[in-house]
């Protein structure tokens, strides 16, 4: 099938070419994110690739049906990028990775945690500059501190396990409990308790209407002081005015995102060169005890390959007209 890659980059193209050994696409890249200026250079294509800062809004999706496109190949799986009822009213499908390496994003997420805890940020920059005093690095032990986990699907899980092995009290928020993850010790209570006894809370739910600035004023005030709030999952869960504010108030202890609500216009690119205009995020990057990753929890060669895996084979799926176990249907 032919399929236009939108927002590709060299490691995009060298997992999706090396899978595709075993499919047979023809596979046409292209640099720019699409989006109703650029959708345009997906003309004839009857299959579109995206990734997560691409925007299939109803005008681009209708651009899109309209010179001849009926599927949307997201090769990540959050889908809050895309439309999905302007998609299923054109009568575009919609399929997605759901798991390709819950590990790769749990860990990367560990990562964060203890990084910020024990100021390993700073640390690195002072060593190389020949400063080797420890003021202003004191770290906390994980042993017995109490983790909220929000979201206990499949990365919340695997972050789960690990932090049961650092010896942490877990609670756990979910709409739907999974006896999974009572079984490793986890006790699920409402947000309130979790917000006002967790020592870290880390995001792991989907954005949603209900989930949009999940972390506002409100929830911040709940929250211990000098509480850690990590959030790996969807830049929107948080309202970075307020978390700037609990910063500045020291409420926030330790703040560490892999996304951004205003991400798309930043992350994935090389903008060393240029003036950023976004002062939230410039803002955020001037505390210590702030550290942003540029939405890279996902990004091991595991998890690439798997993408590129399960994508390619969604996509022959669609053109066979078999049933694609991964198809995003609206309810
Ligand atoms: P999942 O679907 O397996 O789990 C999500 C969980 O959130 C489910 O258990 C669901 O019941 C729960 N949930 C839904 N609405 C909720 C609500 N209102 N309150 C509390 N819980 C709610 O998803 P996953 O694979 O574990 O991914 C979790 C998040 O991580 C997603 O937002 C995804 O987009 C994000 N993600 C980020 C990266 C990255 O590179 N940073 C990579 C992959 C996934």
């Amino acid at each position: 099938m032919k399929v236009a890659v939108f927002s590709a980059k060299t490691y995009d193209r060298k997992f999706l070419e090396a899978a595709n050994i075993d499919y047979g696409h023809e596979l046409v890249f292209f640099e720019p994110s699409l989006n109703i200026n650029t959708a345009v250079l997906a003309s004839s294509f009857p299959a579109v690739c995206v990734f997560v800062n691409d925007q299939l809004d109803e005008k681009a999706l209708q651009v899109l049906q309209e010179q001849g496109t009926s599927l949307i190949a997201l090769r990540c799986a959050g889908f809050n990028n895309v439309d999905l009822t302007a998609a299923a009213q054109l009568g575009i499908t919609v399929v997605r990775v759901p798991a390709y390496s819950p590990y790769a994003v749990a860990e990367h997420t560990i990562g964060l945690i203890l990084t910020l805890n024990r100021n390993l940020h700073r640390a690195y920059n002072r060593v190389r500059e020949g400063n080797f005093a420890l003021e202003g690095l004191l770290g906390f032990d994980l042993r017995d501190r109490t983790v909220g986990i929000i979201g206990t699907g499949k990365i919340g899980m695997i972050m789960l396990q690990i932090l049961k092995g650092f010896g942490c009290h877990l609670l756990a928020y979910d709409l739907y409990p999974n006896p999974d993850c009572e079984a490793l010790g986890a006790k699920y209570v409402e947000l309130t308790e979790l917000f006002s006894t967790s020592d870290i809370i880390s995001l792991h739910c989907p954005i949603t209407p209900q989930t949009y600035h999940l972390i506002d004023r409100q929830a911040l005030e709940q929250m211990k002081k000098g509480v850690m709030l990590i959030n790996t999952s969807r830049g929107a869960l948080i309202d970075t005015k307020a978390v700037i504010d609990a910063l500045k108030s020291r409420k926030i202890g330790y703040l560490g995102l892999d996304v951004y609500e205003q991400e798309s216009n930043l992350f994935f690119e090389d903008l060393s060169n240029e003036v950023i205009q976004d002062d939230l995020f410039q803002r955020l990057l001037t505390f210590p005890n702030v550290l942003i990753t540029g939405h890279q929890a996902f990004f091991t060669d595991n998890a690439l390959h798997k993408i590129a895996q399960i994508t390619l084979s969604n996509i022959t799926d669609f053109e066979q007209g078999h049933p694609c176990p991964n198809q995003i249907s609206i309810n």
